[in-house]
């Protein structure tokens, strides 16, 4: 138990701030009480902080220093974050109602980033281009210069810790925008940047409303790069404003991302994939399984155990659940978790089956029973994503028939393959269309390993080495220098 101060402010500039649009109530899920209360920036809020970090781009301070040096400030944010870890997880639990174990995992997860790509900071090499003699021609990487981050509430540790590791490691500064449901982990961000020294206005951190200061932070003339993670309707938007100011932007966006089981599959072992694939954060990850296309031999089978591991997880305020084995927290909010029952009862009314869950327990917190479907790839809980745990299973009998389901829906974030027969799974690993491929273990992967969607998933990939090349552009030299 930590005490939670009443009201937090925004940090631009290196001072912390009230914000001009006021202040916003900040809710425990898990009970709906406000547990406090945080600034909400308005456009003028906004304005002074890009302002603020273009002026610490444009000293040249960050990009004068050594790479090495850089990184390993980088770094020593992630351990900084790592010190603080009992609190945060406990604020984390509070303000976005996983459990506990899990915030662990998601601190850990956003400390692993800073390590990551502050290791990565003297990598960012040029090459030279041979023009004949009289020519030295060479290229390098300049950071791009203000990077706007627009993060969203189910990792908020976690997804500004994936592109403000990058993005400092590569020598930018750092606007963040954070979710207003979860705005107030995101604050060690701003002491880790000060405590390592990075000079005022490297690195802001703001809460304010997705329409207004979200709004004016990604159509900001002097934002260089854009990085956002949130909803396809939100991606569009903000890729609508980079257009305008012909900037770039990396959209990591949702997903409705398949796993296919083959006849040959290990079933047991795939009640672990169930486990963490559905019902990890409570289904409200962009790279979810939230569909399961299983051979028509092992339909029955699938259901049967994914009843089992929806029923064995415990369901209680995630303050309260310090290990792995006891279950799954509240959702984010009683919107997403009415908006997610109500996809359940339309999938019913399509003639969907309800395996177990579909209900909310009694109390007042923004619970979901974990949810089992059996469904048809022509519902639509087949196609739109629930953001919740609600399992989507259907069943195939040809090879090709599985495929063509799992690259049914606009999405094409992650998806998986469950067979013995790596043959098979190499060739469903070409044709599958997703950004990423999991072969007999779901979110199998990590930071190094390149992240991101085909389709409506978004595009640009965040984590592993590719991700680095969204924080900077190629510069060529050519010089003449001799006769
Ligand atoms: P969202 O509404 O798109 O919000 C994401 C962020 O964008 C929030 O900070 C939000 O502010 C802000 N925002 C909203 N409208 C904006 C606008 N017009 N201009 C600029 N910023 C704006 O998404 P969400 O519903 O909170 O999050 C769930 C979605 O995110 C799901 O679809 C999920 O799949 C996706 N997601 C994807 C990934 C990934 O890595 N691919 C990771 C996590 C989540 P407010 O907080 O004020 O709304
Ligand atoms: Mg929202």
């Amino acid at each position: 138990m930590f005490e939670i101060k009443p009201f937090w402010q925004n940090y631009i500039d290196g001072a912390w701030v009230d914000g001009g649009a006021g202040r916003i109530d900040v809710t425990d899920p898990a009970t709906g009480n406000v547990i406090a209360q945080h600034a909400l920036a308005d456009a003028v809020d906004v304005d002074r902080a890009v302002m603020a970090a273009r002026r610490v781009h444009l000293s040249g301070v960050l990009t004068d220093m050594r790479p090495i040096k850089r990184g390993r400030m980088v770094q020593a944010m992630g351990r900084f974050l790592k010190e603080h870890r009992e609190r945060l997880a406990y604020l984390l639990s509070r303000e976005q109602g996983k459990p506990i174990w899990e915030s662990e995992i998601e601190i850990d997860g956003a400390a692993l980033y800073f390590e990551y790509y502050g290791n990565q900071a003297s990598t960012v090499e040029g090459r030279s281009i041979p023009l004949g003699s009289g020519y030295f021609d060479f290229t390098h990487y300049e950071p791009f210069g203000v990077s706007a981050q627009i993060i969203p509430w189910n990792y908020p540790l976690e997804m500004t810790a994936r592109s403000l590791s990058a993005a400092l490691a590569t020598g930018n500064a750092v606007v963040i925008k954070t979710p207003e449901m979860t705005p107030l982990t995101n604050y060690i961000f701003a002491e880790a940047a000060e405590h390592v020294g990075f000079p005022k206005g490297t690195v802001n951190v703001l809460c304010g409303l997705g329409s207004d200061a979200g709004a004016a932070l990604s159509a900001h003339p002097m934002v260089n790069q854009i990085v956002f993670t949130g909803s396809v309707p939100t991606g569009i938007a903000i890729a609508s404003a980079a257009a305008k100011n012909v900037v770039p932007c990396v959209l990591e966006l949702g997903g409705k991302s398949a796993a296919i089981v083959h006849s040959d599959a290990d079933l047991e072992a795939f009640e672990t994939d169930l486990r963490w694939g559905i019902y990890f954060n409570a289904g409200q990850v962009c790279s979810a399984m939230s569909r399961v296309i299983v051979h028509e031999s092992r339909h029955a089978e699938l259901i049967e155990r994914a009843v089992k591991v929806a029923s064995d997880l415990t369901v209680a305020p995630g303050e309260t659940l310090k290990d792995m084995a006891q279950g799954m927290g509240s959702m984010v909010s009683h919107g997403q978790r009415d908006r997610a029952l109500n996809m359940v009862k339309e999938a019913q009314d399509q003639g969907a089956t309800l395996a177990t869950g579909g209900s909310a327990p009694n109390n007042a917190g923004a619970f979901l029973n974990p949810t089992v479907m059996d469904v048809t790839p022509d519902m639509t809980i087949a196609r739109d994503e629930v953001f919740g745990p609600v399992l989507s299973v259907m069943k195939f009998t040809q090879d090709d028939e599985a495929i063509k389901i799992a690259n049914s829906t606009d999405y094409g974030l992650v998806s998986g393959v469950f067979t013995t027969d790596l043959d098979r799974a190499n060739r469903a690993a070409q044709k599958l269309r997703a950004g990423q491929v999991f072969v007999n273990e779901w979110y199998a992967g990590g930071v190094e390993t390149p992240f991101g969607g085909y389709g409506k998933s978004g595009y640009g990939r965040e984590k592993g080495r590719e991700a680095l090349w969204n924080y900077v552009q190629t510069k060529n030299i050519a010089m003449k220098i001799g006769k």
